[in-house]
């Protein structure tokens, strides 16, 4: 374990917000944590660092998940059960997956991040989300230092939601996470969003899990901005979820607004399509902007604080809820 004091956080999260942390504790065995955790019971884990914005001096310690390992635990014909420990790098996950030829997370490619945070929003891209995928999760309890197993069902996976969003929040910290993934006929999802037309563009006629893959990383390298080049943390907003009544008012004012049938009672709109319509895309404010390509993508041109990107989101909720009567909810976490 590594403790370093007063260091800044500018490179340990994608927007690039320059705050510091009086302590910060690099994580790379379970014993660590629970060592570290014996005697401190308030601090902030870190992950990626790419779905917060940080708005202040952090002054309790940070604790930065850094454990590593990628092991196959179990098979049976059709699948393969491998479990990743929490700090691996997401995206470095799916392509050893690929290499291996297990099938399951090749449409989430690229997404920024580690293995251990992917529950906790249900991340999701291109028609999948992470929940499809997940067989267990293995976490931590802060109060007792026991490591406890929730299964698939225990996670009570939503949309960009979970158990540790809700009553599970700041009680556990997630030390691995154990993927149910095919190991051949794999079910290829290239029905949502430009895949097929990349697949297309590409001649690729019988696509694998690795033509996937690149069709998508193909395709969100063109609309998402780098965070290496541009400070961002992906979509700052939800695509709010709003029910079929009032959908059916909202589509009679708004007839060329697309939207997504998600159930006989909830359609989803595009929180994207909704910003652009009160005029943000594109603008800068100071050094913090709305990306020219995605509305949905709050960016930090270079020297903007987390308490600007936080002024010019609110801007947008408050032009959204005026103009559409809908509120808008944070994706990313504000701290
Ligand atoms: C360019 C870009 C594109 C993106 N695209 C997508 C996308 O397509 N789909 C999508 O769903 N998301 C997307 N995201 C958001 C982000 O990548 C995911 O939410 C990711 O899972 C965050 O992981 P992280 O490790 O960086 O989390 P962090 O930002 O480090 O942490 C997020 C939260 O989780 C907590 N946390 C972190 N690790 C643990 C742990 N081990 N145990 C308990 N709590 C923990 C932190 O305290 C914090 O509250 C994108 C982000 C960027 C920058």
């Amino acid at each position: 374990m590594k403790i370093q004091h007063n260091i800044s956080l500018k490179p340990y999260n994608t927007f690039g917000i320059d705050v510091k942390a009086t302590q910060f504790v690099e994580i790379t065995s379970l014993d660590d944590l629970k060592t570290f955790l014996n005697t401190e019971k308030d601090f902030f884990i870190l992950g990626g660092g790419s779905n917060i914005l940080l708005t202040n001096t952090i002054d309790k310690p940070v604790i930065h998940i850094n454990t590593k390992g990628i092991a196959i635990v179990k098979q049976t014909n059709r699948h393969v059960f491998v479990k990743a420990q929490a700090g691996e790098n997401w995206h470095a996950f799916v392509r050893w997956c690929i290499a291996h030829n297990f099938g399951g997370v090749e449409n989430l490619s690229l997404i920024p991040g580690n293995v251990g945070t992917t529950p906790i929003q249900n991340i999701g891209a291109y028609g999948v989300e992470v929940k499809d995928t997940i067989y267990e999760v293995e976490a931590l309890e802060i109060s007792t230092l026991s490591t406890l197993t929730f299964t698939n069902e225990d996670c009570a996976f939503g949309y960009r939601n979970s158990i540790f969003k809700n009553e599970a929040k700041g009680k556990y910290i997630i030390t691995g996470v154990t993927f149910k993934l095919t190991k051949e006929h794999h079910q290829l999802n290239s029905s949502y969003g430009a895949i097929q037309s990349e697949l297309d563009t590409q001649h690729c006629k019988n696509p694998t899990i690795a033509d996937i893959s690149k069709a998508v990383i193909a395709i969100r390298q063109r609309k998402l901005p780098n965070p290496e080049e541009i400070g961002n943390s992906g979509s700052f907003f939800k695509n709010p979820v709003i029910t079929s009544t009032r959908f059916e008012m909202f589509i009679k004012k708004y007839p060329e607004a697309p939207h997504y049938i998600v159930s006989n009672d909830a359609v989803k709109i595009p929180a994207g399509w909704l910003v652009e319509q009160c005029g943000f895309k594109g603008k800068r404010f100071g050094d913090a902007g709305v990306h020219k390509n995605q509305a949905l993508v709050l960016v930090n041109y270079g020297d903007a604080t987390g308490e600007e990107i936080v002024a010019l989101s609110e801007k947008i909720q408050q032009a959204v809820k005026k103009k559409f009567g809908i509120q808008l909810e944070t994706e990313v976490n504000i701290i």
